[in-house]
This record gives structure tokens, sequence and C-alpha cells, in this order.
């Protein structure tokens, strides 16, 4: 990880925050991102709490705008990242039939065309360079599917597809292509889950807990690392036994 510039989207909170902290801690130069200028100064704070190198900036995976305003600012400061951690993502829950357009617009374009934004544009700096590791943050409930989320699942089954798509596009050029599909993981996205709910979702997981976005960190890490090499259009499951169960 030392001395590379690695790009972590939604660096502000739960899962993105912990891949940032521990790349970091690792000797990457990270840039995290937030919505907004708030997330992007906890960010700061952090780094510099943990004396992590690199910076953050704002930025909108779902405005085409923000995205390019975003590059602009970080390549005149930065090399090309040669680690991309597509980590953003939201959730509109509802049942279809009550579903407004809206949410399932919001999600899609963030949680999957964000993704075409991110890694497109950062294609081209891994493809002169050589070498690149993308790593895509999916959800357990692209394979399971859930009750009200079939915008998130679509959205994360979409990012698998494209993952898969991708690797063998790219591998030529020595670019990994890999998402992580984690289970049920202790950040805000479940903080508002009843504790009954909870509890009942803790009973189906064999390990018998919630996952910690560091769970999640360490196996983005692995698959950032060498060790990783030979790996791509994988999707690895982390999540406690949950999808078996
Ligand atoms: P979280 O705590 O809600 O944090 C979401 C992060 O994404 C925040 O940093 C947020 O920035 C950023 N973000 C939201 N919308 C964005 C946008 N339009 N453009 C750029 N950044 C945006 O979520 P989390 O639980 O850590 O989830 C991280 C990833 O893991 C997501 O892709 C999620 O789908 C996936 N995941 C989570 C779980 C789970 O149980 N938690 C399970 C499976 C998969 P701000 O702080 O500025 O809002």
């Amino acid at each position: 990880m030392k001395g590379k510039t690695i790009l972590v989207t939604g660096a502000s909170r739960g899962i993105g925050q912990a891949i940032a902290s521990d790349l970091g801690a690792a000797g990457g130069i990270i840039i995290g991102t937030a919505t907004t200028e708030k997330g992007v100064q906890c960010i700061e704070q952090q780094f510099a709490e943990k004396k992590i190198q690199g910076a953050a900036f704002c930025l909108d995976i779902a405005d085409d705008q923000s995205v390019n305003d975003f590059f602009s600012q970080v390549n005149a400061q930065y090399e090309a990242p040669q680690i991309l951690i597509n980590n953003a993502g939201i959730t509109r829950d509802n049942l279809l039939l009550r579903m407004k357009s809206q949410e399932w617009t919001d999600v899609i374009n963030t949680n999957l065309s964000g993704l075409y934004r991110m890694t497109k544009t950062c294609l081209k700096g891994m493809t002169k360079a050589r070498w690149g590791r993308i790593i895509n943050i999916s959800s357990v409930i692209a394979s399971s599917g859930n009750i009200g989320q079939a915008n998130y699942a679509s959205s994360k089954a979409g990012m698998e597809g494209f993952t898969r798509s991708l690797a063998m596009e790219i591998g030529i050029r020595n670019i990994t292509v890999n998402a992580i599909a984690p289970g049920f993981i202790e950040t805000d996205m479940t903080r508002d889950l009843s504790e009954e709910n909870k509890a009942r979702a803790i009973m189906n997981i064999p390990l018998k807990r919630m996952g910690s976005p560091e769970d999640i960190a360490a196996a983005v890490h692995f698959l950032a690392s060498d060790a990783a090499a030979y790996i791509t259009g994988e999707i690895l499951h982390v999540n406690g036994g949950l999808y078996m169960s």
C-alpha cells in the first residue's frame, strides 16, 4: 500500500471510514470523500489524528458535474489513483407497490451509475500505469434479495455483473476488479432497525453477531494487496455465514 494513491468514496462514516483508516495505516495516500463540507472536515480531522497521508474532498457520485469537479481537483494535486474503492452507497427502502419513482432512481443513480462514473474516470490512469485495483462494496442482498429493497438489490446485483464484465475487459492491463458483499454491518445504515429486528437478524447469523466496519476493511486490504494479485472478477462474501443459513 506504501505510497499508492487510494481513492475511497464515502470515507466520512461507517465502512468507508474503516477502509480509509486501515489502508492509510498501511502507508497509502488516501483520497477520502464525503457529500458535505462537514464530512470533509471530519475525514481531515481523523487523518490528522491517525497520521494518515492524503486529503478529503466533496463528492456526489450521483452527479456528473460533481464527479468532474472532484477529479479536476484531485488530478491537480495527486497522482492518478492506483486503487479505487467504490464504497459510497445509499438505501431508500420501500415495498415495490409503494416505491416512489424517486426512491428507485436515487438508489440506481447513486449505487450503480455512480459506480460507472467513478470507475470509468479512474480507469484511464490505471490503464496508463498498467496496474490497478478496483474494489466495489456490494451487499449480500445482491444474492439473497430482501423485502423492501428491490431498488437496492438491483443496484448491487448490477454492481456484481459490472465487476465480472470489467474484470474480463481490463485483465490484460494488469488491473483486477473484485467486489465484497458484506452482510449485516454495524453502521448508520443499520442503526435505525429496532432492537427486535436486530436480534432476529443476529439469530440467523452463524457467528451470532453483526459485522464491524473493520471486518470489511480487512477484506478490502486483502484484495488490494499483492497477495490477491491473481484474483479478479470475484465476489467475496463477508457476512458471518448469514448467506448460507
Ligand atoms: P453509511 O454509514 O450510511 O455511509 C455511507 C457513506 O457513503 C457516507 O460516507 C456518505 O457520505 C457516502 N455517500 C452517500 N451518498 C453519496 C453520494 N451520492 N456520493 C458520494 N458519497 C455518498 O453506509 P455504510 O453502512 O458504511 O455502507 C457503505 C457501503 O457498504 C454501501 O455501499 C452499502 O451499500 C454497503 N453495505 C453496507 C451494509 C451494512 O450493513 N451497513 C451491508 C452491505 C453493504 P456522507 O457522510 O457525506 O453522507
